[in-house]
């Protein structure tokens, strides 16, 4: 991923990334030559997608994660990607998912299914909610920021 300065048709250099800590990304990038700036703000799932993409930020490229790791939920998020905060722990019981809550997965991309499916379940578990429904999953979208996913 680079990003080019319309105006002089340069490649932007990367000036200073931060992670605040809370999921969301924050990179800078200067245009070497009219030194204009501009910054790539991520909230917390898009930081997921890019990590688990190996998106290089910075001149360091992110660890990819196995995408069948992604897919079983197994591993925490962001493992020691930009010391990333530890995952909250998660309430005890498996969550479930309705009839219509999995045709609507059914729906997302399957190159991101696993990951979309584990931040819904995430939520739910920060939240006791046992089962998960299509109520649940707008809900979680509107709470998480996560409008057209
Ligand atoms: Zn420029």
């Amino acid at each position: 991923m680079k990003f080019l300065c319309l105006a002089c048709d340069e490649v932007m250099a990367f000036a200073e990334r931060q992670l605040p800590g809370d999921g969301t990304l924050t990179a800078v990038f200067t245009c070497p030559d009219c030194k204009r700036e501009m910054a790539l703000l991520t909230n917390p799932m898009e930081t997921q997608m890019i990590t688990s993409l190996g998106v290089e930020i910075g001149g360091r490229t992110v660890p990819q994660q196995p995408m069948q790791q992604t897919r079983m939920g197994l591993e925490s998020p962001l493992e020691d990607a930009f010391e990333a905060p530890p995952t909250p722990p998660a309430a005890d019981g498996p969550v479930t998912w309705s009839v219509e809550a999995t045709e609507r997965l059914e729906n997302v991309p399957r190159f991101v299914r696993g990951m979309v499916k584990r931040i819904y379940a995430e939520y739910a578990m920060e939240r006791e909610i046992r089962e998960i429904t299509p109520e649940i999953m707008d809900r979680a979208r509107s709470d998480l920021g996560l409008e057209g996913m």
